[in-house]
């Protein structure tokens, strides 16, 4: 992937017919091109800032068949997102793990109840099964949580779900992207619909926020897929149409792993106000969350509110042994679900169905909102099949299907490396050549200079930012620490991709006040 290269096709050729434009670059829009480009349509896709800026870099790790969403009744949406689970986990076994999880129950009611649940919940997943559920007595469930409170604890109910990387996932579709043959940009905006004289869309106006250089790039279909920003697109479109979305604000703490002490992760099926919340060991952290509170602003950069922190914070000091406080949480991390709106009932964004909705405008605007990064390739699918039965592209078959984004390739030293693909041996390779690049940017951080400098040549990042919270996830894993290793990363930036000083300095700037909003 290399932005300058790509950026040209649309220097070279402003004249060139696109099949396909997609508007995003989250987990919908990079899933969305995969597929189109995969089936052979000429594919470009623009997001305005970096891939997985907007929600997709800030869910909680699972690739899941949604064990809440069986509680409310919603089974088809469950079985669908279980088989896709299982397709992501086959398919991108390098971003991806089997997590065991456990539910402390402590009512006998509350083990039948969950016993039986999730023997459905096996039931659903059919061949594509992670491992059974099981019940287990008080003894074994603190054997494998050691911290849980043991106060009234009748067990646990063990079962399995995914985790993944959801940035790299969402890197490993943009580069999958670019293998075959289509063009991802960064850091490129789309203004405004271009249509023509019968009011038919035919491409878009886009700016590149880099230089400032405008773009009219021409396609045959243009599909917006940005999540909580649909209506702006919808309005670019129809400046009367009504809002479909309502946010719904999901916080995340990040916490050491001394506050869990096990490879098992745990559920709480219902807290206080009936919501589920997680705590998932996730690479030598643990994630805890999340909270659902409906907003009215949509931005890229959500902040956590206080009495949201402080729910995860009492919520999870109910169940551990080791309450965390606020000095110890790592990072605070906000996303904002593109909900429907519901106009009878805006507040009730609990109840509003996951289920993703794809609409298709008079011009020709095809929207893809909601949904689930578990179930991306399958709403990919869905999209471009709405695409081609509008008679605006042809047919072709899809095939994301058995689309792998990892074959076993060189045997690597460290295992850890293996999120960086089929190419991760090229670090190694860095490290052998230059020793210095096998030095960590940070001791509270798991990633080496080597990293740096690979991910500057191969993943396209534009910013500092973009290096240390989605490229590498060190802004998730300790905030403060990443702040500390910023002007090392800036430095190793500047001298790979030839920036300047005051390159650097601006950016780790910028990076510092960013992080007030994690920590
Ligand atoms: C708290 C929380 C936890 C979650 N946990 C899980 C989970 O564990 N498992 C799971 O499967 N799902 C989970 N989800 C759901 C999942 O994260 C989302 O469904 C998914 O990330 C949405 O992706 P998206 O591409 O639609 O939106 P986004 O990731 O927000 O992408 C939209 C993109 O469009 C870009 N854009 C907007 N306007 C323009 C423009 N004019 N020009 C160019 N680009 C533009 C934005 O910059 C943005 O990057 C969670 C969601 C939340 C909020």
């Amino acid at each position: 992937m290399n932005r300058n290269i790509l950026i040209q096709t649309l220097q070279d050729e402003p004249q060139k017919q696109w099949d396909i434009i997609v508007i995003g670059g989250g987990a919908t829009g990079l899933g969305v091109a995969l597929d189109a480009v995969t089936r052979g349509y000429k594919t470009i896709l623009l997001e305005q800032s970096d891939f997985a800026k907007g929600t997709s870099s800030r869910s909680t790790k699972l690739v899941h068949g949604g064990v809440r969403y069986m509680a409310q009744g919603d089974i088809l949406l469950v079985i669908e997102a279980l088989h896709e689970r299982g397709l992501m986990l086959k398919n991108a076994p390098h971003l991806t793990a089997n997590q065991e999880f456990v539910i402390p129950v402590y009512t006998w009611w509350d083990v039948f109840l969950y016993t039986v649940g999730l023997k459905f919940y096996d039931l659903l997943a059919g061949r594509l099964s992670m491992g059974k559920s099981y019940f287990i007595n008080r003894s074994r469930a603190l054997d494998r949580l050691p911290l849980l409170k043991a106060n009234g604890l009748k067990g646990g109910i063990v079962y399995h779900d995914g985790q993944f990387d959801d940035s790299r996932m969402a890197v490993a579709l943009a580069s999958a992207c670019v293998k075959n043959g289509g063009t991802v940009l960064n850091y490129l905006r789309v203004d405004m619909l271009l249509k023509d004289e019968n009011g038919k869309i035919t491409g878009v106006k886009a700016r590149d926020i880099e230089s400032g250089r405008k773009y009219s790039i021409k396609g045959r279909l243009v599909i917006n897929a940005t999540g909580i920003f649909a209506d702006e697109i919808h309005r670019m479109d129809n400046p009367l149409s009504k809002p479909t979305i309502r946010p719904s604000q999901g916080v995340h703490i990040v916490l050491d792993k001394s506050f869990l002490q096990s490879s098992s992760a745990i559920m709480i099926p219902k807290t206080d106000d009936g919501r589920v919340l997680f705590a998932i060991p996730w690479y030598g952290k643990v994630v805890v969350g999340t909270t659902d509170t409906p907003l009215d602003t949509i931005t890229l950069e959500p902040k956590a509110l206080d009495q949201e922190i402080d729910f995860i914070l009492r919520t999870a000091g109910r169940y551990l042994t080791k309450p965390p406080k606020r000095e110890d949480v790592k990072c605070i991390f906000a996303g904002l679900r593109p909900l429907a709106a519901n106009p009878d009932n805006p507040e009730a964004t609990k109840e509003v169905s996951r289920r993703h909705k794809i609409t298709l405008s008079r011009s020709g605007l095809l929207s893809i909102i909601g949904g689930k990064w578990t179930s991306y390739r399958r709403m990919a699918e869905e999209t471009i099949d709405k695409g081609i039965k509008s008679g605006i592209i042809e047919k072709r078959k899809c095939i994301t299907k058995n689309f792998s984004f990892y074959s076993n390739g060189m045997p690597l030293e460290s295992e850890r490396l293996k999120i960086y693909g089929n190419q991760a041996s090229e670090i190694e390779e860095l490290i052998k050549e230059k020793p210095d690049l096998g030095e960590l940017v940070h001791q509270n951080l798991p990633y080496t200079k080597a990293e740096i400098v690979w991910i500057c040549r191969n993943e396209m990042p534009g910013t500092l930012e973009d290096m240390l919270a989605r490229r590498t996830r060190a802004l998730f894993l300790d905030a403060r620490a990443s702040s500390e290793a910023a002007p090392v990363v800036a430095e190793l930036m500047a001298n790979t991709l030839g920036l300047s000083k005051s390159w650097q300095e601006s950016e780790i700037s910028n990076y510092r006040k960013l992080i007030l909003n994690y920590t």
